[in-house]
């Protein structure tokens, strides 16, 4: 989280901005289980809870997408899920701005 500054690489939710931001942050894998640098802190980066989990099946529908993890950069990693992640934040945000009162 250090190395990415308690950014999440997803949103942008800055983490040093206050106490429920900071505990809001996670580590967010970027490679499947099974996969052998699953675990490098290389391919772990710093995600809001939200952002982590907002496409919780992206691993399993990776195949059905057509995409893969090899030989790409933790930038490129990053890119490749933050679209899937994007789709999933504005869906709750028109559900929110549908159904919460006072939301903007
Ligand atoms: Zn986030």
């Amino acid at each position: 989280m250090k190395r990415d500054n308690f950014i999440c690489r997803y949103c942008r939710l800055d983490g040093t901005r206050n106490y429920d931001a900071w505990l809001a942050l996670s580590w967010d894998h970027l490679l499947p289980k099974g996969h052998p640098e699953r675990d490098n802190p290389d391919y772990i980066v710093t995600a809001c809870n939200f952002c982590n989990t907002a496409d919780n099946r992206y691993f399993d529908n990776a195949v059905k997408r057509g995409i893969s993890f090899d030989g790409l950069s933790q930038q490129a990693l990053v890119e490749q899920r933050k679209a899937y992640v994007k789709s999933t934040r504005e869906k709750y945000h028109a559900f929110r701005a549908e159904n919460v009162s006072n939301a903007t």
